[in-house]
C-alpha cells in the first residue's frame, strides 16, 4: 500500500497567525478569551484551553479579560462594543479577512447592492455582512439563489473558503442582470490551492482522508470536491479510522483542511503505516511522501 499526502495541506497562513497569536498572549495572561473557538479545529481549542485560552459564547462572559479576535473576525459591531467595554482586543483576524471586510464597505459606500457567496450562518460571512452598513448585504450559498435578487448596480465578493467554480458562476448570472458589476475575487489563494491539490491527488489514489473539524467548512468543501473521484473519509482525528475501509485498497491519499495541525496529519498516517505498511513512520509532515 502507498500513501501519499496532498503538495498543500493542512494550517494555513491565517490560522498559524492566530495559534501563534494566541499561545503568545496566553504567557502574558493567566486567561485569555476568545468569541467562538479560535480556529474550527476541536483538538486545537483544547490544547489551547489548557494554556488559558479559554472560548466564550458573548462579551458578557469575557469579564475584563483580553479578548482575542479569531482568524474569521467579527462584526463591527462587536468591534465598537469591545471599544466601549474598555478591554484589551488582540485581534487575530485573518488580513485577508481584513482585506475582504474593507472591500465590503467600500462597495456599500459607493452605492453598490453587496452579494457575498457563502455560508448565511458562518462566523466569516456574518462578519462580512456587519460592513454593508448602507443596505444589507445579500447571501447566497449557490448561484441559483440569485434569481430575482439583483441589482443594476451590484458587487460580488466571496467568503474566502468557497469554491471558484461556484463564484465564476454567480458572476456569469449577475453580469447578465446588472448594467455595472463590481468583482472581488476574495477566495483565499490557501483554500484555492488545497482544493486544486485535494483533486489532483483523489484523481490519483483509491481512497482519500480528509482531515479536519466536522464544523470547519473549508475541509467539508475538500470532502466535497475529492467525492467524485475517490472514496473520502472526513475525520477529525485518527482515532476514527477503520481498517475495513481499507480492504482492496492500492494508493491511499490524504489532505487536510486549513485548521488541521500538523499532529494530527502525521498521527493519522502513522496509524494506516502501523496497520499496512513496510515504510518507517513520520517524526514529521515533511516525512510523509506527497503527490
Ligand atoms: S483560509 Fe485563507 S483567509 Fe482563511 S484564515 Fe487561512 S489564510 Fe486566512
Amino acid at each position: 500500500m502507498q500513501v501519499f499526502l496532498a503538495k498543500h495541506a493542512g494550517f494555513c497562513f491565517g490560522v498559524k497567525r492566530a495559534v501563534k497569536i494566541a499561545t503568545r498572549s496566553s504567557k502574558l495572561h493567566r486567561e485569555v478569551n476568545t468569541l467562538g473557538d479560535i480556529i474550527h479545529n476541536p483538538q486545537v481549542v483544547d490544547d489551547l484551553k489548557l494554556k488559558g485560552i479559554i472560548p466564550v459564547n458573548s462579551l458578557e462572559q469575557c469579564g475584563k479579560n483580553p479578548v482575542i479576535i479569531r482568524s474569521h473576525g467579527v462584526s463591527s459591531q462587536v468591534y465598537k462594543e469591545l471599544q466601549e467595554l474598555g478591554v484589551e482586543v488582540i485581534d487575530a483576524t485573518c488580513p485577508f479577512v481584513l482585506k475582504a471586510q474593507k472591500q465590503v464597505k467600500k462597495a456599500d459606500d459607493r452605492g453598490y447592492q453587496v452579494f457575498i457567496y457563502g455560508d448565511a450562518d458562518h462566523p466569516e460571512v456574518l462578519s462580512l455582512c456587519s460592513f454593508a452598513e448602507k443596505r444589507p448585504a445579500i447571501v447566497f450559498s449557490h448561484p441559483s439563489e440569485l434569481t430575482d435578487r439583483v441589482q443594476p448596480k451590484s458587487a460580488v465578493i466571496s467568503q474566502t473558503t468557497k469554491d471558484l467554480a461556484g463564484f465564476k458562476e454567480a458572476i456569469c448570472k449577475l453580469v447578465e442582470e446588472c448594467s455595472e458589476l463590481l468583482v472581488f475575487n476574495t477566495i483565499c489563494t490557501a483554500t484555492e490551492i488545497r482544493q486544486r491539490h485535494t483533486v489532483n491527488l483523489a484523481k490519483e489514489v483509491d481512497l482519500i482522508l480528509i482531515i479536519g473539524g466536522k464544523n470547519s467548512s473549508n475541509t467539508k468543501m475538500l470532502a466535497k470536491l475529492s467525492s467524485p473521484y475517490a472514496e473520502t473519509y472526513h475525520i477529525e482525528t485518527a482515532e476514527e479510522l477503520q481498517k475495513d475501509w481499507f480492504t482492496g485498497k492500492e494508493k491511499i491519499g490524504i489532505s487536510a483542511g486549513a485548521s488541521t495541525p500538523d499532529n494530527i496529519i502525521v498521527a493519522t498516517y502513522n496509524k494506516i503505516i502501523d496497520w499496512f505498511g513496510d515504510l518507517p513512520k513520520a517524526a514529521n509532515v515533511a516525512d510523509i511522501p506527497v503527490h
